[in-house]
Parts: structure tokens; C-alpha cells; sequence
């Protein structure tokens, strides 16, 4: 099954539901980045969970970035996601491994349960929208589901499921469950999401069990009057880094560094952080790039 968002309503439109399937685009970060077990299932989760606050998001071109810096020794876990269905992301350190606890892998454990959430919504004209808020729990879903009710007034319930086996990542999916303004008073209505979600089976069991995430949404919704909107969006990785891109960062190095990486290297190598994409720019790329510094450094002196 592809990756794809599936959006439903439920409750006369006082609920507005998300649904995604995301086994390629973790599997293509875990790939990309070496990434651990444990390291997967937190970087997977974070990627879901930012493709679905993009999801409220009405300008074509929005964009969200998540970052977690908690206690933990995973370190930053960042994931950035487009309105067109495209995300990416690292963790500080991919190769961690921790023991499982019984409730399986240990993400809470390798993020911390002490640190802070970072969001940033840009719907690229204006100044992007920042806000930050202190980790809950170290569980993405929580701390995610936190932020919205403390920074947006939206009370939500999320549920992140990411499954690794030795083959690599098995299934992985969540659901966010919103209240509409017109119900966000609505204790009780928030309290039966969360109860029903509290009798769920283990969301990756669910998922594992050959269920569609449709199928899920509506049995957690049952007696809400679901519907299941039409349209499902494809969802990939993908990075937005490019070669030009990479070269205009060399020059944040300066023309004495880049001049001894020409003497003694030949070139220069830059790892995009995103994509764990290497460019290799060659003795000519580099030439070019000092002699217009050079140049930009004599316009100014000649003012
Ligand atoms: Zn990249």
C-alpha cells in the first residue's frame, strides 16, 4: 500500500480526522540515514506527526518544521513537511540503540521526557508562525497533541505507530483526531476519543493486523456518523536540497578555508543534514566559487 493522507469527518463536522500510511517514506529515512531501530520509530513518528499539522494548513506552498530537543540521547530529532505531501528529517545520533521496554521500542526513552517542542508554520509569505513548548512526555503523540491544545487551542488525540522488524520498517501509520472551534468546549466529546482510544488494541498490532488506517478511523469514530472524504494524497520523501543550493552554502566558509580545501583537497564534499545526500564539488566548482567571493570582497572595498 502507498503512502497517502486520508482526511474524514465525524460529529456533524464537530471532528476532523487524519489518517496516514507512511512505510516508504520512513523506510527510505531509515535507509538514508543508517538510522537504529529506535532511531527510526522516533524519526518516523515526528514525520507523521508533521505531515499532519501541515494538514490544517490552507496556502499551497505551507510548510511545517517539528523539532524535539529533549534529554535524551538521541539528541535533536527535526522533521519538515509540505502542504504537497513531502517531508524529510534527521536525528542527531541515528546509530542509538536502546533496549525495548514492554511496550516495545523506547522512543520516549531515547528522546527524554524533559526538553522542548519547536514548531514552526510557514505558509511562505509572511513571518512564519514559531511557537515552543516543554516536552510532556518524551511519546511524540503526547507531546504533539499537548502543543495543539496548549499553543493552538485545539484539542486533539494522536496515536503514532511505527513497526521495524530486521527486514526494516513493516508498517507504520497515525490518526489525529481534532475538535472543531465549534466543539472545543466539548469535554465530553474529547473524553470519548480518548476513551476510545485508551481500548485500542497497540496501534501497530492494529495496523499489522491488515486493517486500513479508513478502516481504523471509523472503528474508533463508530456512532459519530464518519465520513471518509474521497480524496487521498500521496505522500514521499523528498529534500529540497540541490547542488546550487549546496555551493551557496560553501560560502558561509570563507575564502582562506576554501582556498586550503582547493590546495589540499582538491574540492570540497557537503553532506546534506536533510537527505544524507553528498555533493561533491570539483577544483573548477570551487575556482569559481572563491573568484566571485573575490570579487564581491573587491566591489566593497572600492565603495
Ligand atoms: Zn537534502
Amino acid at each position: 500500500m502507498a503512502d497517502e493522507m486520508i482526511r474524514a469527518t465525524a460529529a456533524k463536522g464537530g471532528i476532523r480526522a487524519v489518517g496516514i500510511t507512511g512505510k516508504a517514506f520512513i523506510e527510505e529515512a531509515r535507509r538514508r540515514h543508517h538510522l537504529s531501530a529506535v532511531g527510526t520509530a522516533a524519526l518516523g513518528q515526528a514525520m507523521i506527526a508533521t505531515l499532519m499539522l501541515c494538514s490544517t494548513m490552507k496556502a499551497p506552498q505551507s510548510r511545517v518544521s517539528l523539532q524535539i530537543l529533549g534529554n535524551g540521547p538521541l539528541g535533536t530529532v527535526f522533521a519538515d513537511a509540505g502542504l504537497d505531501g513531502t517531508v524529510r528529517g534527521f536525528v542527531q545520533h541515528p546509530y542509538l540503540e536502546l533496549l525495548p521496554t514492554d511496550r516495545g521500542l523506547d522512543v520516549a526513552g531515547a528522546i527524554g521526557k524533559e526538553g522542548f517542542l519547536y514548531i514552526i508554520r510557514d505558509e511562505g509569505k509572511d513571518m512564519p508562525y514559531t511557537s515552543t513548548v516543554e516536552l510532556v512526555s518524551g511519546e511524540v503523540s503526547q507531546d504533539v497533541a499537548n502543543y495543539l491544545f496548549t499553543s493552538e487551542q485545539t484539542p486533539s488525540v494522536m496515536l503514532l505507530g511505527v513497526f521495524i522488524s530486521d527486514k526494516g520498517v513493516e508498517v507504520a501509520g497515525g490518526i489525529l483526531l481534532q475538535l472543531m472551534p465549534q466543539e472545543a468546549e466539548n469535554e465530553s466529546l474529547i473524553m470519548l476519543l480518548e476513551e476510545r482510544i485508551k481500548k485500542l488494541d497497540s496501534f501497530s498490532t492494529l495496523l499489522r493486523s491488515g486493517k486500513s488506517i479508513a478502516q481504523i478511523l471509523c472503528d474508533i469514530l463508530e456512532g459519530l456518523e464518519p465520513k471518509v472524504l474521497p480524496y487521498t494524497q500521496p505522500l514521499k520523501f523528498a529534500c529540497r536540497c540541490s547542488f546550487d543550493r549546496v555551493l551557496g552554502a560553501l560560502h558561509i566558509l570563507g575564502i582562506a578555508e576554501l582556498k586550503d580545501m582547493l590546495e589540499k583537497d582538491g574540492g570540497a564534499e557537503v553532506t546534506c543534514q536533510f537527505c544524507n545526500t553528498v555533493y561533491r564539488a570539483d577544483r573548477i566548482d570551487l575556482g569559481k566559487i572563491i573568484m566571485n567571493m573575490q570579487a564581491e570582497e573587491q566591489a566593497l572595498s572600492d565603495r
